[in-house]
């Protein structure tokens, strides 16, 4: 089959990029990680984020704390890639305050990076471990993902839910 010259550089530019947005083009994404920490009786709230990569590893690159009404202080910095599974490295520094292994009240987001339209993903292992799954990466297959608890009831409309996970 012969491509068209022009034809062949678009078909090329998307292979590079698994997303591109629908509302703006752009193509790149951004997690973000939000989770509290207890810091005596006070309850601290953080936030990093980061851009994903195409091959679903991400990194964060920016961290603040979550003041309440106040300015807050963004640190640029590298904490560390994240590889295929974070779950098995040591607690940082700033989360030895929090609970533990306990992960539960986290929340993870992500967005594009131009718009910052929400992009709804899954994980590619349960309890949120693994890679990230944008629903709207070119290679996404619902089957093989976990949905991200906030779209759990959206997934299940889809039936999208793979076999074994049980509804509370
Ligand atoms: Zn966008």
């Amino acid at each position: 089959m012969i491509l068209i010259e022009g034809r062949s550089a678009v078909v090329n530019d998307h292979k590079f990029s698994k997303f591109t947005c629908k509302e703006c083009d752009g193509h790149n994404l951004v997690v973000t990680h939000v989770w509290s920490i207890l810091a005596g009786a006070n309850s601290e709230r953080w936030q990093e984020w980061g851009p994903l990569k195409d091959n679903h590893h991400w990194h964060y690159e920016f961290r603040e704390k979550i003041e309440a009404g106040g300015e807050n202080e963004i640190q640029r910095g590298d904490f560390g890639a994240f590889e295929e599974d974070d779950s098995a490295s040591e607690p940082e520094e700033y989360e030895i305050y929090g609970t533990g292994n306990d992960r539960e009240n986290d929340e993870f987001f992500v967005n594009c990076e131009n718009c910052d339209r929400e992009i709804e993903f899954g994980w590619s292992q349960p309890d949120r471990r693994g890679l990230i799954l944008p629903v709207e990466f070119s290679d996404f297959v619902p089957i093989e993902s976990w949905p991200d608890p906030k779209y759990l009831d959206i997934w299940q409309q889809r039936e999208w839910l793979q076999k074994g996970i049980i509804q509370p």
